[in-house]
C-alpha cells in the first residue's frame, strides 16, 4: 500500500496534489538545501480517507510514530521528553493556497513536565511557559472546539490586574498562572483534562487539521475560489523553530516583491519574539525587513539571498514565511505569492524582461479577471477631499460605502444594496463572508502581510490596512481620528487602497489608466509602468490568439468605443432600441393595422429612421462585419402597461370620454398578453407573424450599406435571424430578406455582399443544425437563451430568488448564465459546430451570449474550434487575452 505519510527529503514541488502545496514547497526548499526545520507530511489522500470514514485510517497512527522517530533521530531530540523536548508544529496545506481557512496547532509536545525542560534547556523559562500557554489555546480551540474568547479573556484579566495591555508585558509567573487558567478552561469545556501524552498532542491535532477542510469558512472560501469540495488538506508536521525566544528571535513574513504593485525589491514584515501567527494576526505593529536588517544584518543577508534564490528557481515571485531562533535563520514555508492586478501585469513583464520566462508563459500569468479589475475608475484627486487618515496601501482599488464595523451587518446591509466598508481593529478568517459583502476593507492593525491584506488581495477587494491613527470602537460602532473627529456606523467613507487614504463622505472617481489606453487618451509609451505591461501583454495575447473578438453594440457611440477596445466587428447588434421611444407609436399603430396596406404604411415611416441608425453604425465600423439582429424581444415590450392601460380606458368609459384608440389598444393588450412571453411570440415568430416587418427591417439594413458604399465606405451587413429552432423558419424569412436585397439593388447600384445568417438558441435549433445550415452562411450561439432553455431557468428571475441556495448545496458552482455549463449547454454548442460545419464546411460559427466575454467560456469556445466571440465593448480586451491564453497555454486553470 501506498504510504500516508512523506519525509520532506521524498517530495517536490511538483506533488501539490498529495503533499498539498506547502508540503510540496517544504521539501522542495529541503532539497535545494535551503535551511528547513525537518518534518513530513501526512497527504490528503489520508484527509480523504479520513473525511469519508471519519475516523482514522488504519495505519496511519503508526507511520506517524515511525516517521516522529526519524525526526527524532535527526533533531537528536525526542517528542514531548522531559528533558530537551523535541517540539512540533501540526500545519494544514491543501493543493491551493487558503490562508487562514484551515487549523494549525504549535508547541505540541509540550506537557507539564517538558515544559520545565524546555525551559532548563533554553535558560529561558518565560519563553517556555508563553510556549505551554499558546500550545494550550490552541489545542484548546481547534482540537476541543473551545471559544477562543474564554482564553482571551482570561489574558486580559491578568494583564488587567497587572495594569498592563501588552503581551510582552506579561513575566513568567504570570504565565504559569495564565496555564493554569487555561487547563481549567479545557478541563471545564472539554470534561477532561489536557493531554500530557505527545502523540495523543500530536493525533488530536492531525484530526483537527483534517476536520478543518469543512469548517463553515473554509467551505465558503473554497466555494469563491472555485476550489473543489473533495481534494482534502495535507498535514505538516515539522521541528518547531522559536521566534518567541527573546528579542534575538522573531518571525516574518516576505515577498520577493512588492505583493500591491509589483514593485521591485523584497519586501515584507517582521515581528521580533514572536511566533508566526503574531504577525499576521496583526496583535503587534510590525517591522519592515529594513527593520531587521539593522538588528540582526546576518540573518537579513541570509534571507535576501534565499529569497534571490527562490524567485529564479520558482521562476515567479515567492512569498515566504521565516523565523530567527536565536539568530539562526529557518524558512517555514515559500509559495508562488498572490498579487494584485496590477502586480501581477507588471511582475509578468518584468519577469519576461529578466530572461527568466518567455512571452507564453508572461502571458499566463495573467488574467482576463484581472485585467477587469484594472479596468475598475479611481479616486479622482483633483476635487476636494477630506482626509481622515493614511493606512497601508494593501490592496488597490477606490471604495465607497458606509462604514459598518462587524461581519454580519456588512452582509446584511450589502443584501439591501447598500454598498459598505467594513472596518475592523484587524479581520480574522471569521469575517470571510463581511469581507465578501464589502466594496472595502480598513482596518487600524496589522501590515501588508496581514489577515486582512492577504484575503482582500486575494478576493480582488479594496483594502487599506494598519490605520493605526484610528482609533477603532468595534463595539460603540465608531472609529475616532486623530483630530477628534467621531465617524460612526451608517456614515459614509471613501478608502483609496492604491495610497492607502481613508476619506470621509463620498470622493468622486475617474476612469481608470487602463482605460484611457484602450480609449487612446493615454499612449502605451507615456503611461504607467501597469499601462506599459498591459499594452505588452495584449500585444502578445493578439499575436496568439486564433478567436476574432467582436462586440456586442447597438449604436453608433458603443460600436466606436468597442472598436477603439479592439473589436474586429460586431457580433450583436440588437435593433429594439430602434421601435421604442417616439417610435413607440409606430409599433402601436403596426399591431393595430388592418391589413397589408396599413402595415406598409408604417414600414413606410419607420424604414428611413431605421437606415439612418444603420448608416451611422456601420461609418463606425467601417471595413469590418457588422451582425444585425431582426426583432427580437416580445411585441408587448413595446405596448402600454396592461395594467395602466386598463385603468385609463375604465376611468374614460366612467367619464364617457372613451378614446376608441385606446379601446383597441387594450384589446390587443390583452390578445398579445404571454403567461411565458420569453416562450411566446418572438424572434422569427414574430416576422412571420407580421408579414413585412423583417422585410423592413433587412431594407434598410441593405439600403444602409449601399449608402455607405456609394459614399466610399465598406460595409459588410451580416443579417441576423433569432430564436429559430425549425430550418423552415430560416427558409420563410430567407426569402423576405431577398426581397429587401432585390429592392436595395433596384434603388442603389453599388456592388453589396451580405450574410444572411442564424442565432442557435434553442435546442432544437442546435440538435438540428445540419439542416439548419443548409439555409444559414452563418451561425451564432445566443448562449443566453440557450442556457435558459436547456436548462429550463427563467434568465430574468433565478439568478436573484434561489441560485444562492443552489450554490450553498454545491448543486451548481457558478451561475450558469455568467460561466457556459460545458457540459450540458456546452454539449450543445459542439453538436451545434459540428452538425453545422458537417452540413457546410468552413461554417462561420461565433458567440453572442454574455458568455463571450467571460474568460473560463472564451477558452471552451477556443476548444470548440469556433471563429469568434461577441461580448459588451468593456469585456473585449479579457476577451483578446483570454483568447490569447487559451491558444499559448491550452489550460484555463489560472489559480
Ligand atoms: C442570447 O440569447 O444569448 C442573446 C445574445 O440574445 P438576447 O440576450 O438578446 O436574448
Ligand atoms: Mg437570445
Amino acid at each position: 500500500m501506498a504510504p500516508f505519510v512523506h519525509d520532506f527529503e521524498d517530495g517536490n514541488r511538483e506533488a501539490k496534489d498529495l503533499l498539498g502545496g506547502k508540503g510540496a514547497n517544504l521539501a522542495e526548499m529541503t532539497n535545494l538545501g535551503i535551511p528547513v526545520p525537518p518534518g513530513f507530511t501526512i497527504d490528503t489522500e489520508s484527509c480523504r480517507a479520513y473525511l469519508a470514514a471519519g475516523t482514522m485510517p488504519k495505519g496511519l497512527a503508526a507511520e506517524v510514530a515511525e516517521h516522529v522517530t526519524t525526526l527524532e533521530g535527526k533533531t537528536g531530540r525526542t517528542l514531548g521528553a522531559a528533558a530537551d523536548p523535541l517540539l512540533v508544529s501540526v500545519r494544514s496545506g491543501a493543493k491551493f493556497s487558503m490562508p487562514g481557512m484551515m487549523e494549525t496547532v504549535l508547541n505540541v509536545g509540550l506537557n507539564d513536565a517538558s515544559v520545565e525542560g524546555l525551559a532548563a534547556q533554553t535558560g529561558n523559562p518565560r519563553f517556555a511557559w508563553d510556549s505551554y500557554r499558546r500550545l494550550l489555546q490552541m489545542y484548546g480551540k481547534t482540537v476541543l472546539g473551545l471559544d477562543g474568547e474564554h482564553f482571551e479573556d482570561a489574558m486580559d484579566a491578568i494583564k488587567s490586574g497587572k495594569g498592563v495591555t501588552g503581551d510582552l508585558d506579561l513575566d513568567t509567573d504570570d504565565l504559569r498562572a495564565l496555564v493554569t487558567a487555561y487547563k481549567g478552561i479545557i478541563r471545564d469545556g472539554s470534561g477532561a483534562d489536557f493531554p500530557q501524552d505527545p502523540t495523543a498532542q500530536l493525533l488530536g491535532a492531525v484530526e483537527a487539521v483534517f476536520n478543518s477542510w469543512n469548517s463553515d469558512r473554509a467551505v465558503l472560501y473554497r466555494r469563491r475560489e472555485r476550489i473543489p469540495a473533495d481534494l482534502g488538506t495535507a498535514v505538516n508536521v515539522q521541528a518547531m523553530a522559536f521566534g518567541n525566544r527573546g528579542l534575538d528571535s522573531g518571525s516574518g513574513v516576505a515577498f520577493t516583491r512588492d505583493p500591491a504593485t509589483g514593485a521591485r525589491g523584497v519586501y515584507g514584515d517582521y515581528l521580533q519574539n514572536a511566533q508566526g501567527e503574531d504577525v499576521v494576526a496583526g496583535i503587534r505593529n510590525t517591522m519592515t525587513l529594513e527593520d531587521l536588517q539593522r538588528i540582526d544584518q546576518a540573518s537579513y543577508d541570509e534571507l535576501v539571498a534565499i529569497m534571490d534564490r527562490l524567485e529564479k528557481h520558482y521562476k515567479d515571485m515567492c512569498d515566504i514565511e521565516f523565523t530567527v531562533e536565536d539568530g539562526k535563520l529557518f524558512m517555514l514555508q515559500t509559495r508562488v505569492g498572490k498579487r494584485t492586478a496590477e502586480a501581477a501585469f507588471r511582475i509578468a513583464t518584468d519577469l519576461l524582461d529578466e530572461g527568466l520566462i518567455d512571452e507564453d508563459e508572461a502571458l499566463q500569468r495573467v488574467t482576463g479577471d484581472q485585467l477587469a479589475q484594472l479596468m475598475f475608475p479611481h479616486f479622482d484627486h483633483t476635487g476636494a477631499r477630506a482626509l481622515l487618515a493614511k493606512g497601508m496601501s494593501a490592496s488597490p482599488g477606490a471604495a465607497v460605502g458606509i462604514a459598518v464595523f462587524d461581519s454580519d451587518t456588512a452582509v446584511a446591509k450589502a443584501a439591501d444594496g447598500i454598498p459598505v466598508i467594513l472596518v475592523r481593529r484587524e479581520t480574522n478568517p471569521d469575517d470571510l463572508h463581511g469581507m465578501v459583502a464589502a466594496q472595502g476593507i480598513l482596518t487600524s492593525r496589522g501590515g501588508k502581510t496581514s489577515h486582512a491584506a492577504v484575503v482582500a488581495r486575494g478576493m480582488g477587494r479594496t483594502c487599506v490596512c494598519g490605520a493605526e491613527a484610528l482609533d477603532v470602537d468595534t463595539k460603540a460602532k465608531r472609529f475616532t481620528t486623530p483630530t477628534g473627529l467621531v465617524i460612526t456606523e451608517g456614515e459614509t467613507i471613501s478608502i483609496d487602497g492604491s495610497t492607502g487614504e481613508i476619506f470621509a463622505g463620498e470622493v468622486a472617481v475617474k476612469p481608470s489608466p487602463v482605460v484611457q489606453y484602450f480609449e487612446g487618451s493615454i499612449a502605451a509609451e507615456n503611461g504607467d509602468p501597469i499601462v506599459k505591461s498591459v499594452h505588452r501583454l495584449m500585444a502578445i495575447a493578439d499575436s496568439r490568439r486564433r478567436l476574432r473578438v467582436r462586440a456586442n453594440a447597438d449604436n453608433a457611440e458603443d460600436a466606436s468605443r468597442a472598436r477603439r477596445f479592439g473589436a474586429e466587428g460586431i457580433g450583436l447588434c440588437r435593433t429594439e432600441h430602434m421601435f421604442l421611444g417616439d417610435r413607440r407609436e409606430l409599433v402601436e399603430r403596426l399591431i393595430l393595422a388592418e391589413g397589408a396596406e396599413e402595415r406598409q404604411a408604417v414600414f413606410d415611416e419607420l424604414l428611413p429612421l431605421q437606415r439612418e441608425d444603420f448608416i451611422e453604425i456601420f461609418r463606425s465600423m467601417d471595413g469590418l462585419p457588422v451582425t444585425i439582429r431582426l426583432l427580437d424581444p416580445p411585441l408587448h415590450e413595446f405596448l402600454p402597461d396592461l395594467t395602466e392601460l386598463s385603468v385609463k380606458v375604465a376611468v374614460a368609459e366612467v367619464t364617457g370620454h372613451a378614446i376608441d384608440k385606446d379601446t383597441k389598444l387594450l384589446a390587443a393588450v390583452h390578445r398579445l398578453h404571454e403567461q411565458n412571453p420569453m416562450l411566446g411570440l418572438r424572434g422569427v415568430r414574430l416576422g412571420i407573424a407580421i408579414p413585412g416587418l423583417f422585410e423592413m427591417q433587412s431594407q434598410a439594413i441593405l439600403e444602409a450599406a449601399a449608402i455607405v458604399t456609394e459614399q466610399g465606405g465598406h460595409a459588410f451587413p451580416e443579417i441576423m435571424v433569432p430564436l429559430v429552432g425549425a430550418v423552415e423558419e430560416l427558409r420563410n424569412i430567407r426569402e423576405e430578406i431577398s426581397e429587401a436585397a432585390h429592392e436595395a439593388r433596384v434603388k442603389h447600384s453599388v456592388h453589396l455582399d451580405h450574410l444572411v445568417g442564424t442565432m442557435i438558441e434553442l435546442p432544437r435549433a442546435a440538435l438540428t443544425a445540419g439542416d439548419i445550415a443548409e439555409a444559414a452562411d452563418f451561425f451564432s450561439f445566443g448562449t443566453n437563451d440557450l442556457t435558459q432553455t436547456t436548462w429550463g431557468f427563467s434568465r430574468d428571475d433565478v439568478e436573484s430568488s434561489f441560485f444562492s441556495r443552489y450554490m450553498e448545496a454545491g448543486i451548481l458552482g457558478v451561475s450558469p448564465f455568467e460561466t457556459i455549463d460545458r457540459v450540458g449547454v456546452g454539449r450543445l454548442v459542439r453538436i451545434g459546430t459540428d452538425e453545422g460545419r458537417r452540413t457546410k464546411p468552413g461554417l462561420k460559427v461565433g458567440v453572442c451570449g454574455e458568455h463571450g466575454g467571460d474568460p473560463e467560456s472564451v477558452h471552451f469556445f477556443e476548444e470548440r474550434k469556433l471563429d469568434y466571440v461577441s461580448c459588451s465593448p468593456f469585456r473585449v480586451p479579457v476577451a483578446r487575452l483570454e483568447a490569447g491564453r487559451a491558444v499559448s497555454g491550452g489550460g484555463s486553470d489560472t489559480r
